[in-house]
């Protein structure tokens, strides 16, 4: 048995939380509740409403009001918060994870299914959501955000109802953006560490208190846990207890902390198709290339691409000037996968090339073992990108105060440089934990530092406009 220090009895900051939310936890379900009517008010309110004038703002206006605080306010800040409080949506805010839970004391409660716990099917939940995201122009069209959301809260309560005995499978398993908050919590501030951890590494039951199936006593990495603190208590000796730590030690020492090839190539997808998603929208080319593939369309006699398709599956509101055709279904996919893919294959290629330098500066372990340890580094650069890129709304309001629009794009740039230099800074701290040292360090930084620069490139129309 391997014994980690026991926490300090004196009072402390993540002492003083742990009484706090002890003490509390039960009245969880309040939160909860309220924010499910919160969910219900800005999802399906504005369906009720009609649209907003040219003039309206979100103190003007309820459906503006609630368009912003999805993606202005919900969306950025639910990513930036995991740095300093973890998961902390997952376990004290989030609605749709809530009523899954809830769902599941009243289902048949099966035995989790091999299909749901294979770890690709959080990252295809994660690609269909994106890419449905954009067809259906959720950002523009309440009917979109209420068919996405929507169709997100019934899948996790049908999931919840039928799988695990008062588990949060979907949580664990199928949430869209489940797996990217797990990535990103790696970064935080906090973490739910066990007292006395067994060895043999992170473990997955469905017998514990956990609701995501942490082995508690082998817990060694902070990503499926949602900070629900049904497993803390200061009066027991073992157990598990919070800890504040350094922002970014986990993926420091990561090889510490189970590693993941699945998570990584999960990072690399999951950054290419948000930038896939952002690219179609400000790129005049991706008109150009729309209209070429038009008149190929048509004068090969595929005018089926022409025609518009079903709500369901893309925008179609022609009230407000906007109805996709088939082509435009296709077109928006296709480019947002084929920008995947290319992101990927670039990360990839840049992450073999740091793991084979590592390995002739005498780094320790295989070369697929560096490798997966390495992807990491991109963690801080892919959630800055991912919040300017997709979570802009956020910086909006500074367009209005004195800095004007040069202020958004310095603010903006700061953050970007600052998530840049995190991703540097981990590169190299993991790179030492492998034991590669010296000018051999530097080398094997290289082709991470390119990376993080490549995919702050592609974010560039975010950070500085075209
Ligand atoms: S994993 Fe998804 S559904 Fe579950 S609590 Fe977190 S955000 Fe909500
Ligand atoms: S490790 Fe503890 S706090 Fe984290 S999800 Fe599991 S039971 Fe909740």
């Amino acid at each position: 048995m391997i014994h980690r220090e026991c926490v300090n009895s004196e009072p402390t900051a993540a002492a003083a939380l742990e009484r706090f939310f002890i003490r509390h936890r039960d009245r969880l379900r309040f939160v909860h509740f309220g924010m499910f009517l919160v969910f219900v008010a800005v999802i399906f309110v504005p369906l009720l409403q009609p649209d907003p004038p040219g003039d309206a703002t979100p103190f003007t206006d309820f459906t503006t009001f609630a368009n912003y605080a999805l993606w202005g306010l919900w969306f950025p800040l639910v990513f930036l918060s995991v740095i300093l409080t973890g998961r902390s949506w997952c376990g004290l805010f989030c609605p749709m994870g809530a009523a899954s839970e809830w769902a599941n004391g009243v289902g048949p409660r099966r035995a989790i299914p091999r299909w749901l716990r294979w770890e690709g099917t959080p990252v295809a939940s994660f690609l269909v959501v994106t890419v449905l995201g954009q067809t259906l122009g959720v950002r523009d069209h309440p009917e979109g955000a209420a068919e996405l959301f929507g169709g997100t809260m019934a899948a996790a309560v049908l999931i919840g109802w039928l799988y695990g005995r008062n588990k949060r499978a979907w949580c664990r398993h199928m949430c869209p953006i489940g797996l990217l908050l797990g990535v990103f919590s790696r970064l935080g501030v906090v973490e739910f560490a066990a007292r006395f951890r067994l060895p043999g590494g992170e473990g997955y039951t469905e017998k514990g208190v956990c609701p995501t199936m942490i082995d508690l006593a082998r817990k060694t990495e902070s990503r499926h846990c949602i900070e629900c603190f049904r497993c803390v208590n200061p009066q027991a000796k073992g157990g598990i207890h919070l800890e504040l730590r350094r922002p970014g030690s986990e993926i420091e020492a990561i090889r510490y902390h189970h590693p993941n090839a699945a998570e990584v190539w999960f990072l690399f997808l999951g950054t290419g198709i948000a930038l896939g998603g952002f690219l179609w929208l400000v790129l005049p080319q991706f008109q150009d290339l729309r209209q070429a593939l038009g008149e190929w369309a048509i004068g090969h006699g595929w005018l089926w691409l022409a025609k518009p398709g079903p709500s369901w599956l893309m925008s179609v509101h022609p009230a407000r000037h906007e109805v996709f055709l088939w082509l435009d279904f296709v077109l928006i996919t296709g480019f947002m996968l084929a920008v995947m893919a290319v992101m990927t294959s670039i990360l990839a290629i840049l992450t073999i090339a740091a793991a084979r330098l590592a390995g002739q500066g005498n780094g320790e372990a295989s070369v697929a073992r560096r490798f997966t340890e390495l992807g990491y580094q991109y963690a801080p650069v892919a959630m800055v990108s991912l919040v300017i890129g997709l979570g802009g709304k956020l910086f909006e309001p500074l367009g209005f105060t004195p800095l004007g629009m040069g202020g958004v794009h310095a603010v903006k740039g700061t953050f970007f440089a600052l998530g840049l230099l995190w991703s540097i800074r981990l590169g190299r701290a993991i790179l030492c934990r492998q034991g590669v040292g010296g000018a051999r360090r530097w080398a094997a930084l290289l082709p991470g530092l390119l990376g993080s620069v490549l995919v702050g490139l592609g974010w560039w129309p975010a950070v500085f406009g075209l």
